[in-house]
Order: C-alpha cells, then structure tokens, then sequence
C-alpha cells in the first residue's frame, strides 16, 4: 500500500508515525514537502544560549491524544516538562496584572470577575438551551453567563487563536462547549458531570495500576518541549521516513485504469493507493482537486513574536508563572506575555530572565509587520511599565513564524463542508491546522482518526 502525506509539518509527520506504528512499512509512505525544511509552523531557533520558537512553545501534556501520542513514538521519553508554577496566569485588568482564577473557589473570590457578574453566573444551568443555529464564542458566552466575561473570553481568544471572540465560531472552534450544553442544558452542569466521569476513569486506571505495581500514578505535566526546543521533536518524528523537501503537490487526480491516486507536484507524478492532504485550507489554492473548485480563503491571523532576555536583577522580582494576556479594551502595544525562563528553565542561559512578547493576531493585523526596532522598542516598554524591569534587555530578537493561525470563524462550516467532500466522496484523508482545530493535540487526534480509517479500510479490500 503505496501512502502519500502532503506537508511534513506537525499533522504530518504525527500521521507517518502513527502508520508506521500500526504496522505500515515506512517504504510504503512518502511525505512530499514544498518547503525547504521539515515542521511547517514549528521552527525553532538558537541563539546566544537563548532557544526561541516562532510558532508554538510547546505540547499540552495534559491533553490525552498528545499523551498517547508522545507514548507511542516514544517521544515521551525525550520530553521536558514545565515546571508546576505555569498553572499561575495573569489577564491585564484596567491596568493591573491580576491572577487569573484557578478553580471555583478562587473564582468566587477573584476581583477580576464583578460581584453582579459572579451572581449571573450562578444563573447559567438555568439558561435555555440555544436551538437557533451557529453562535459566535463572545455571543455563546453572553447569553449563558452574561457580559461580565467579556473580558476573560477576549484575552483567552486571544490567546489561543490571536483572534476575535466575536468573529470566532463557537460551533466550531469550541464544539465541546456547545455538546456541554446539549447534552445536560448548562455549560456548568455538563462540565461539572465531564469532571465526575473522568475522576472515576482515573480512579479505575489507578485501581487497575495497583494491581500490578505499587507505584501511584504520576500527575502529568501541563506542557512539554525538548532540550532543544519543539524542532528537536519534530527531527525526532522525521527519523527513518522518506521526506522529499522542496517538492510542492499541484495536482489530484483519480485514475479508473489502475485504481489509484494520481498525485502531480513540480517534480514529476506518483501513483499511490491513499492521499492524505496535511496541511491548512488555504494550500489547497494551489492544488488543483480532481474537478473541483474551492476558492474559500480561511483569515489567518499574523503574529510575531519579540523574545526579550534579562539580568534577574533587572526585576523586583524575576516574573512567575505561565505569563499574561491583555483583553483588547485594555488598549495595550503587545497581545501578551509568556515568562519563558520561568516555565522552562533550560531555554535561557542560568539567572537570565526570557520573556516572549506576542504582537499583531485579528485585531492589530499591520503590528505583525512591523519593523523589527519598533517591535522590540515597543515590547521593551511594555515589559518596564508592566513587570516594573528597571534595567534594558541585554537580548532581544524577533522571529516570525512561517504563516499565520487560521480563524474558525462564523460560517467555518462550508470550510468543514468541503473536508467531507474530499474525504466521503473522492476517499482521500484531510487534516492540517484550520479544518477543525489549531492546537498540535487537536491535530495529533486527527492523526489518529486517519490512521484508523486507512488501516480499516486497508483489511476490508486485502
Ligand atoms: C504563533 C503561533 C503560536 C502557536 N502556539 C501553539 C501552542 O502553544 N500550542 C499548540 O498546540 N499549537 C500552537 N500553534 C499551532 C501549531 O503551530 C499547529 O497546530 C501546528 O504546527 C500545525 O501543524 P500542521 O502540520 O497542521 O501545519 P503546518 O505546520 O502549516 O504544516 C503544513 C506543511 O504543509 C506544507 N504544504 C502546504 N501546501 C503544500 C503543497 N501543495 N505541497 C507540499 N507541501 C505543502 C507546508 O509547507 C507546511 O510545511 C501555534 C501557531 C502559531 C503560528
């Protein structure tokens, strides 16, 4: 069975491997790449003893695809855990830096959550459930707990997409939030019942594990990296797999004659039995799909990110925790800071603070392109009127990832549309950034979902 994947990104070298640990000969699996290098928005880079990343940090350990995923490449063995402090995380709130609420207990008490607000949201089980069609997260999130979170979901939006909780589609960006509602009428009442059936799973995988070892079941960290950075994870999945750099797919065909895919790129065609299209909507501009015509552009929002190094003594106090985001009413240069040095010690040289600063996302699109001085003077001035550093950076660089984040925005839903075409009517597998999620554990779940369904459908006609 003759395999081609389109994109040595994440999404596709996490699908080789998931093959080849299914029992795919790595011979049979080709991944064509239009880059000159391999890990599409995961590049990482070295200097002056500093690693910085210009696309993602890092992995979410905690999330139970990208668990599974690392354990089965034995990834898992070579990761770095953060340390425990990232649970601590900040939102700028009408111009102080507050403590974001870690559970319901502080958030009863958090002063970044309005008394008339705290009492809306115990209203929440209570609201009806939404039948009328799409939402966007920011009207979703009115209509079940008020307006007092606007300025919570704004700085998580950004965040995590760099985009615009009123444009963000809930349906299809958060989908889980929406099947919360459906399936118990309450946002609150659906989790909390989430919680209590994944509290039991644990308590039985602890129960089972005991049975066989003393050991107790360790707590898993909440992100993960390498020594070297995220691109050392990556040449890691690249090993042994047959990877054909600066080869750009134009075109796919069926051929009735052999049965097979024909796959067009600007160095000659391949016939294989699967496609697996990895790699964001809008590369398919340039691949012509048997007869069909999508021409619909996904927005994708820009971010550059200024990484800042400090002496410790620069701070009152070195910066602790996960960072800070900045709710777009709060008018501020930069969308946000990460305390790199604080959650991974190992990215910057001893007793040096490395901050990452993000700038541009939907909402400040031109910031992203600015010149290279202007966004680290900017970033510098951020960092001393918020974090009170009273000294310069002894080291600032700028990096830029490759592209930009795709939005799931209202009417994501012809984007999705378009996916089951390809998928239910011409066979081929599609997964990449922007189809049905961003986050790298999001795509290694798609990862699985593929490699499932080749392998099935590989016994039923063997
Ligand atoms: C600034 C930023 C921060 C992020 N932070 C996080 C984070 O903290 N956590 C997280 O989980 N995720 C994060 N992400 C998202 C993360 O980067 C993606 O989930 C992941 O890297 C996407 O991998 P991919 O393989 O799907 O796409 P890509 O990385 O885009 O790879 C697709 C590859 O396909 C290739 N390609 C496209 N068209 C063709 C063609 N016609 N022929 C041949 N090759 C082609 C491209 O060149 C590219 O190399 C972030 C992204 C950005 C930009």
């Amino acid at each position: 069975m003759k395999i081609i994947i389109i994109g040595a990104g994440f999404s596709g070298l996490a699908t080789a491997n998931l093959l080849a640990a299914r029992g795919i000969p790595r011979d049979d699996i080709i991944i064509l790449e239009k880059n000159s290098k391999i890990g599409g928005l995961i590049q990482t880079h070295h200097h002056d003893g500093y690693v910085l990343e210009s696309g993602p940090q890092a992995f979410r350990g905690t999330a139970r695809n990208m668990h599974e995923f690392l354990k089965i490449t034995g990834l898992l063995e070579k990761v770095v855990p953060s340390r425990s402090t990232v649970n601590i995380r900040y939102i700028l709130h009408q111009g102080k830096l507050k403590k974001l609420p870690t559970g319901p207990l502080s958030a009863l008490t958090t002063s970044v959550i309005s008394f008339k607000s705290k009492l809306r949201i115990l209203k929440e089980p209570f609201v009806k459930r939404w039948e009328d069609g799409e939402e966007s997260v920011a009207d979703f999130v009115r209509r079940r707990f008020g307006s007092g979170l606007d300025h919570l979901v704004d700085a998580f939006v950004t965040g995590v997409y760099g985009g615009n909780h009123e444009k963000l589609s809930l349906d299809h960006a958060f989908p889980q939030l929406r099947q919360l509602e459906r399936m118990k009428g309450s946002v609150i009442r659906g989790g909390l019942h989430v919680a209590r059936q994944a509290k039991k799973q644990r308590k039985r995988q602890d129960d089972d594990q005991k049975k066989t070892t003393k050991k107790k079941r360790k707590k898993q960290p909440f992100l993960y990296t390498f020594q070297k950075g995220l691109k050392q994870g990556i040449e890691l999945l690249a090993r042994n797999l047959d990877i054909q750099l600066n080869v750009t797919v134009t075109g796919i065909e069926f051929n009735e004659k052999n049965k097979m895919y024909k796959v067009t790129t600007n160095m000659g065609d391949h016939d294989v039995d699967n496609v697996v299209i990895a790699a964001n909507p809008n590369s398919l501009g340039e691949i012509q799909l048997f007869d069909l015509n999508f021409d619909q552009k996904v927005p994708e929002a820009r971010i550059a990110s200024v990484y800042l190094g400090y002496n410790a003594d620069a701070f009152p106090s070195p910066p602790k925790g996960y960072g800070f985001l900045i709710p777009s009413t709060e008018n501020r240069f930069i969308l946000g800071i990460q305390f790199i040095s604080d959650i991974f010690p190992h990215l910057a040289p001893p007793r040096k603070v490395l901050l990452r600063c993000f700038i541009g996302g939907v909402r400040q699109p031109d910031r992203a392109s600015l010149p290279n001085d202007e966004l680290v003077n900017n970033s510098i001035d951020e960092v001393a009127s918020l974090l009170s550093a009273k000294k310069d950076p002894e080291f600032t660089q700028v990096v830029r990832p490759i592209g930009g984040i795709p939005q799931i925005e209202l009417g994501h839903g012809s984007v999705i549309k378009y996916k089951e075409i390809l998928e239910q009517e011409y066979g081929i597998h599609v997964t990449g950034i922007g189809w049905t999620g961003i986050s790298t554990d999001h795509l290694a779940g798609e990862a699985f979902k593929i490699v499932e369904s080749i392998i099935q459908s590989h016994q039923a006609s063997s």
